[in-house]
């Protein structure tokens, strides 16, 4: 519970009706997204502006109380879960678009702006805002930014980083900075945009972000790839990309995502089918029209059994919907869903996919898979139950083997989800002690009191010495 005086200092900043320490207020954001993970905090604020932003900051760094920034909370690290208590940070003032400068080819937001509301107001422009995670209608910028978010049409087009181009950031001791700017060219000091994005809410809060936009391509069309053979799947993705060819998107779900998927959005998707690529690609007609054929010759080359190429825009948009929907579905058979999204080079993604399988049969688990398989980013996904301790020992068992064969292959323990509380343990497989040292030595000059979201990215206990095979 927070002490009188601290309760007085963060109302007179914010009002009555912005601040909130009632239980159930507190409940409401104990959790986020992600299975497993439940702490109290001791109040939730919603600044206004960023000096409000600024002010109720430095009250938190006097007092050393936690700052926990929350979107929506659709993160799958346990990245907003307020561990050890403090203040939860909303931002459901300060969710403005606030410019799309068609000259610039910019947009610039508050971070509580929605990410689908962004990309369908410059799609309006005849502009493109390409990151576009399958949360897109309910997360936030300010949570697509500290995450660094990838999507469906990352292969093509990259990831929120890539187009994060200013921030305003209030800093752990209440400074307002801003780095970047509507700038191509930009090398003045150290690139402070790209250290923040992605810093899962660790260095500062984000109050304002200047966002690149590109053209809206002229036209995209969208196909569907049917294998018996998992592996000969994964061949057609690296042939597909050794050919020269960039699509937009070049999904991979499982058989037993496939099944799931159409039982809950029943489209007529192949559920005898061992694995299914969504392909899709965008540009000028011709360049569209080209590529899509060549792509069909290369996966009927790779043994594909069928290749549909959509019809229409609303078969194509249904056809994506499903994809997006991959993990609704699943979150639909049983009472928890444990979704990873460990990645790898996208040359290993056919031995990746067989490691899944064989961990999956080694601890007698579903494993449903699916993913942005030109990425080499794929979501290994157990519907499961948090109450059997028997099988959560087993699944926790299956990820760190999920995990060490990925960075074995040359991959890494989360590809777009973050580290925050969930994959900390793991870090150190991928980074090793010199390389955690070097974070938190940047972790501890920013924000030395440590009010940051603590818990997240750090953990206590590294699970490095895990042996596979034991
Ligand atoms: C159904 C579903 C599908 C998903 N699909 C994808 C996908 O395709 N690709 C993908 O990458 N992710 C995906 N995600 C994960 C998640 O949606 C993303 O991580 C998203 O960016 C989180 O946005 P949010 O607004 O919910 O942020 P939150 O979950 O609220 O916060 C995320 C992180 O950002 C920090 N933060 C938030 N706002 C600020 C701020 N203003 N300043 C500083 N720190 C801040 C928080 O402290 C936290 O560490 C999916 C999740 C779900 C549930």
């Amino acid at each position: 519970m927070l002490k009188e005086e601290i309760r007085k200092k963060l109302i007179a900043v914010v009002g009555e009706e912005n601040f909130d320490d009632s239980k159930v207020g507190r409940l409401a954001y104990s959790f986020d997204a992600t299975p497993n993970f439940q702490a109290m905090p001791d109040g939730v604020v919603s600044p206004r502006n960023t000096e409000e932003v600024s002010s109720l900051i430095k009250i938190c760094n006097e007092y050393k109380i936690p700052v926990v920034p929350r979107g929506t909370g659709t993160n799958l690290c346990g990245g907003t879960c307020p561990t050890e208590g403090g203040i939860v940070f909303l931002f459901k003032h300060m969710n403005k678009i606030l410019e799309i400068d068609e000259e610039n080819l910019t947009a610039t937001v508050q971070p509580g702006a929605i990410t689908l509301d962004l990309i369908n107001a410059v799609e309006a422009k005849g502009l493109f805002y390409p990151p576009d995670p399958g949360s897109m209608k309910s997360s936030t910028l300010g949570g697509n930014i500290n995450e660094n978010s990838g999507g469906l049409r990352g292969l093509k087009y990259g990831v929120t980083r890539d187009y994060v181009i200013a921030l305003e950031i209030v800093l752990p001791n209440g400074d307002i900075m801003r780095s970047g700017g509507k700038l191509a060219k930009d090398v003045a000091g150290y690139d402070f945009t790209r250290l923040f994005v992605g810093s899962e809410g660790t260095l500062g809060i984000i109050t304002e972000a200047t966002l690149k936009l590109v053209p809206k391509p002229e036209t995209k069309k969208t196909m569907l790839a049917l294998y018996q053979d998992l592996e000969a799947a994964a061949r057609s993705v690296s042939k597909i990309i050794a050919s020269k060819i960039i699509p937009t998107t070049l999904e991979f779900l499982d058989q037993a995502t496939i099944t799931v998927v159409e039982d809950y959005v029943k489209i007529g998707l192949p559920t005898d089918a061992k694995a299914v690529l969504l392909i899709e690609q965008d540009g000028s007609p011709e360049v569209v029209q080209k590529d899509i054929e060549k792509m069909t010759d290369i996966c009927k080359s790779e043994n594909a059994v069928s290749v549909q190429v959509a019809q229409s825009d609303e078969e194509a948009e249904q056809l994506t919907t499903a994809r997006r929907w991959a993990l609704s579905a699943l979150a639909r058979l049983k009472p928890t869903t444990i979704l990873e999204d460990a990645t790898v080079p996208r040359s290993e993604i056919a031995n990746m996919v067989k490691a899944i399988n064989e961990i999956a049969k080694k601890y007698d688990l579903n494993i449903c898979t699916f993913g942005h398989a030109g990425d080499g980013n794929l979501h290994p996904t157990v519907p499961t139950d948090a109450r059997n301790k028997e099988e959560m020992e087993r699944v926790e068992k299956a990820f760190e083997e999920i995990f060490i064969k990925a960075v074995e292959l040359g991959g890494t323990i989360t590809g777009e989800h973050g580290v925050g509380i969930m994959k900390a343990p793991y870090l150190e497989l991928k980074l090793g002690k010199e390389g955690i040292a070097a974070m938190k030595a940047v972790k501890a000059a920013l924000d030395p009191n440590n009010i940051m979201n603590p818990g997240k990215i750090f953990a206590k206990d590294s699970r490095k010495r895990v042996v596979v095979g034991k």
